[in-house]
């Protein structure tokens, strides 16, 4: 019989095992921070270079390491935190299994520096494949530094797998969040590319959350306090009109550990059922403390999901405590849900005099300057198709090269087909009169029927493609504010406005962003002044998605951009007026559906109006 069965060697090993652990650069920051508040660090801070791609450098002043410990923290189930299977049933600390350092030093390069408390010589060790490359002493600060470079240096499938750099900067600053969130006792500090984004002092619960969120939300949170033998419970929810479209601001923390879970998530949406829109998600940062022992951490390599004995109870003790502090604080429901957006009218703008919105829809109107007319709109669903332009930010600077946007407007085969369809059997007649109905709904005679047009979204897709066609080789036509609109942003919108600063100014806006406050003074000039602020939220909200590229930003926002012009009261009074829109919306390629996918055009064809009359 022949052996077939050998232990595999330690550098593979190690190797496999960083593939549960290390996914992405956030994995690294998350697993060494980690360990930097094991080590009971008072201040951490986080460098980062090209999103964790070049540099991924966290420096901690906690209790360091001595020259042995220093070498085998690399080793594979090298650990101080675990010494008997008990301990594993009382985990107070984050790290516990020994093998995030294993993981890191078998896929990147890794330089350790690090000096005990009270000792006068440190230790660095330089780390390549496994390996020790080099351990010497040397004079460093106390506590440890651990540089990673050339991450996934020998996995080039994991290299190649990693996404741009805005979307992986997205998971570190989460990562950040998350635990600077568990940790307000600790002052922590994010770089990128040696900017500083995040200067994090240690202060209260509170404070660290609003400092995290902006000043903004300090009004919107609302206390939860619970204490019962099997769970203490305390943390904040936002009002419920600050729910959002995203998921953003839902944090749960077990022992300060963050997690997640469907099942508490449901309890908290089950708390503001009724109190906000649907499709929304609220707020919350929850912060448990229950007994290590009922608790297990260890049913997943990255322990973001954790197994509770009690967790029937501790869903119960999260809807009745929310439920509580919502009424507490007399949170009533006076939502007004037929609203789309939040019409919030800048404080500044409270004094002026309020004038009714118009539109004037004219033929030969075409605010866009169309530069090409073979290029035909995309219907927004374009995750393959993004312009090179755009990824490059090459717009607006240099005549974008025709090859690097053509596949930008290509639409998707299936609509193509209908938009052809469409075209052949409708031919527009000036001389036709079209009725409005409802204010809304344009009913128009024609050859095959009777063509019935749903006006807002008719004016969404005009502008949506008028502005897709244009603002890659020149920017759109913006207006300046006679009083700029100002934002409190948190963090996170802060770097998702100045990482997207060209593109949005390719799209017409201006805007500064000085101690947390955007300062908005130019906008787009198809956007009337009473949408400006709901316009600016689900702008930044689409800046927020950090799994879209950059491409689809650029449509996301126009589509947003569109959706908001399309919300101007239209002035459709005369047949010239509405004939004018009909023949906008038929020089869009697709003038089926808007950029979310909304049918804006149906037809009730000659055979079913003859069927009402058998
Ligand atoms: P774990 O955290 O599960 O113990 P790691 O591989 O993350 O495993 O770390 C291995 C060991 O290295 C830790 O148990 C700890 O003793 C030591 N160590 C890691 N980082 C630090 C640090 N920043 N300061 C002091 N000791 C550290
Ligand atoms: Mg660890």
């Amino acid at each position: 019989m022949r052996n077939l069965i050998k232990l595999l060697p330690d550098n593979i090993a190690n190797q496999i095992a960083a593939g549960e652990v290390i996914q992405r650069p956030a994995s690294v920051v998350k697993e060494i921070v980690e360990n930097s508040i094991d080590a009971g660090a008072t201040k951490i801070d986080v460098n980062i270079k090209d999103a964790g791609k070049t540099l991924i450098q966290i420096v901690d002043n906690g209790q360091g390491m001595g020259p042995e410990d220093a070498e085998i923290c690399f080793q594979r189930h090298a650990t101080s935190k675990v010494s008997k299977a008990e301990d594993l049933f009382a985990l107070i600390t984050k790290g516990f299994r020994g093998e995030a350092l294993a993981s890191v030093a078998a896929i990147a390069h890794v330089e350790l520096k690090t000096r005990e408390r009270g000792k006068d010589i440190g230790t660095s060790v330089t780390m390549e494949g496994s390996s020790i490359k080099e351990s010497t002493e040397t004079t460093c600060p106390e506590g440890t530094s651990f540089e990673i470079k050339n991450l996934f240096y020998n996995v080039p499938a994991r290299r190649n797998f990693l996404k741009s750099d805005k979307v992986e900067f997205g998971h570190i600053t989460d990562e950040f969040e998350r635990v600077a969130l568990s940790h307000p006792e600790i002052h922590f500090t994010l770089h990128h590319n040696d900017n500083e984004l995040y200067n994090l002092q240690d202060t209260i619960l509170k404070k660290r959350i609003i400092d995290v969120l902006g000043k903004k939300s300090s009004d919107r949170l609302v206390p939860i306090e619970e204490s019962t033998e099997i769970v203490e419970m305390k943390g904040f929810v936002l009002k419920p009109e600050f729910s959002r479209k995203t998921r953003g601001d839902q944090f749960l923390f077990v022992n300060n550990r963050y997690f997640k879970s469907h099942y508490f998530n449901h309890a908290v949406n089950k708390a503001f059922e009724g109190l906000i829109k649907e499709r929304t998600f609220p707020g919350f940062f929850l912060y448990l403390d229950v007994d290590p022992k009922r608790i297990d951490v260890n049913v997943h390599p990255t322990k973001t999901e954790i197994k509770f004995e009690e967790e029937k109870y501790i869903y119960s003790i999260i809807l009745s405590s929310i439920r509580l502090a919502l009424g507490k604080y007399n949170i009533a429901p006076t939502l007004d849900f037929e609203r789309e957006m939040g019409f919030d009218i800048p404080h500044k703008m409270h004094s002026q005099p309020a004038t009714e919105p118009t539109i004037n829809i004219n033929k030969d109107f075409n605010p866009f300057q169309t530069t090409s007319n073979t290029a035909s709109s995309s219907s927004g669903k374009t995750t393959e198709n993004f312009s090179k332009a755009i990824v490059n930010n090459g717009f607006g600077t240099k005549e974008a090269k025709q090859e690097d946007w053509e596949n930008f407007y290509t639409v998707e085969d299936q609509k193509e087909e209908e938009v052809q369809e469409l075209v052949e059997v409708e031919s527009i007649d000036e001389n036709i009169t079209s009725f409005i109905v409802k204010g809304n709904y344009i009913l128009s005679p024609s050859k095959s029927g009777l063509m019935v047009i749903h006006s807002k979204r008719a004016v969404e897709q005009i502008v949506y493609s008028g502005i897709i066609k244009s603002f890659i080789s020149s920017p759109i036509e913006s207006q300046k504010m006679l009083f700029p609109i100002e934002k409190e942003l948190s963090k996170k919108e802060i770097i998702n406005w100045e990482m997207n600063a060209s593109m949005l100014k390719q799209l017409g806006f201006d805007g500064t962003v000085e101690s947390d406050i955007l300062s908005v003074s130019a906008v787009p000039n198809v956007l009337e002044e009473e949408t400006l602020s709901s316009t600016l939220d689900s702008i930044l909200e689409t800046l927020g998605h950090k799994d879209i590229e950059k491409g689809d930003i650029a449509h996301s926002l126009v589509a947003s951009i569109a959706r908001s012009a399309a919300m101007k009261q239209l002035n459709l009074n005369s047949n010239e007026a509405i004939q004018g829109l009909i023949n906008q919306l038929f020089q869009c390629e697709n003038h089926i559906y808007t950029p979310s996918n909304k049918k804006i055009i149906d037809t009730i064809d000659l055979e079913s109006i003859e069927t009402k009359f058998k």
